[in-house]
């Protein structure tokens, strides 16, 4: 079965895009290779990977990257947790939640370690995951979680207070449509909470300037990685706006400090100069990898 080819960024009129120059190899476990564009929405600016790949074709290469070495594990899992923590400070700072046992979702909960956190926060916490292997991982250590590639799976749960979408939304083949899923989902006052990469407007002046040169190419190719979807953090503000959110906090999770600090960055397999990648993000280093977005689905409970 294939995916859609084209998808909605900002909910306005989908086929309006424009082809850009980055080309991406785009591997799966079984297929090998997936030869993919770029095309950019002429109404908002976002880059969305064209044509979009299949949920079954997400679930083969994210099954893959989901298990590496236990080190690996382990250090994701540390870096994860601090993320969830620094998250979680945030839904409550900036959400209403119910007072006695607030109800969570963690979106893309892959092995279960924002779950974790939740739980231990006392929340009810429900997962929805896409890869079967890490349903599985994560039922048999205790947790809630729905088999699932959309929030939709969630019909039978009571309004949430809050969604954890954790570098997750640049992977969804149609990330307005969960915006708007999430908003559903939520109660009043209840919050999103995002992080994802904002590389959109870094990569389209990189793409822009490769004709001149092969390294840049490289760059703006590097900077969307995998990812389905490269907001700007202007165009995901905007998002979040018509999907009938009001956003209320955008904070840098400090769980990636060391990137800012560090002369050289070590960033998905790159091992990349500090002053390069603040010379393609503008000065715009501090936004590396990607601040967390919360946003909040206005009116009294
Ligand atoms: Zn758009």
């Amino acid at each position: 079965m294939e995916g859609p080819t084209r998808t909605r960024c900002c909910g306005r009129q989908p086929e309006a895009y424009r082809s850009t120059s980055i080309d991406r190899d785009w591997s799966q476990q079984d297929a090998g290779p997936l030869h993919v564009g770029t095309v950019r929405c002429m109404y908002c600016g976002t880059l969305l990977m064209d044509p979009i790949p299949s949920p079954q074709q997400m679930a083969a290469h994210f099954a893959d990257m989901a298990y590496r070495s236990p080190d690996q594990e382990d250090a994701r899992r540390r870096q994860k947790i601090g993320t969830y923590e620094t998250a979680v400070a945030l839904a409550q700072r900036f959400g209403r939640q119910a007072d006695d046992r607030p109800r969570a979702c963690d979106f893309g909960s892959a092995q279960g370690h924002g779950l974790e956190v939740l739980a231990a926060h006392g929340y009810e916490a429900f997962g929805v995951e896409l890869d079967a292997d890490a349903v599985r991982h994560s039922r048999a250590k205790g947790h809630t979680v729905y088999h699932g590639a959309d929030l939709s799976v969630l019909d039978s749960v009571p309004p949430l207070d809050a969604i954890y979408c954790i570098d997750v939304l640049y992977y969804v083949a149609d990330p307005f449509g969960m915006l708007e899923t999430a908003h559903r989902f939520l109660r009043p006052g209840g919050v999103l909470l995002v992080r994802m990469s904002v590389w959109g407007e870094t990569a389209y002046l990189a793409s822009r300037l490769s004709s001149r040169s092969a390294r840049l190419r490289q760059y703006a190719s590097a900077l969307l990685c995998d990812h389905v979807v490269g907001y700007s953090p202007r165009s995901f503000r905007s998002a979040l706006t018509r999907a009938g959110y009001r956003v209320v906090a955008e904070r840098v999770d400090p769980s990636f400090s060391h990137l800012r600090r560090d002369r050289t960055i070590h960033w998905h397999g790159l091992r990349v100069v500090s002053p390069v990648m603040r010379l393609l993000t503008g000065g715009r280093l501090h936004l590396l990898p990607s601040p967390i977005f919360v946003a909040q689905r206005p009116g009294a409970n």
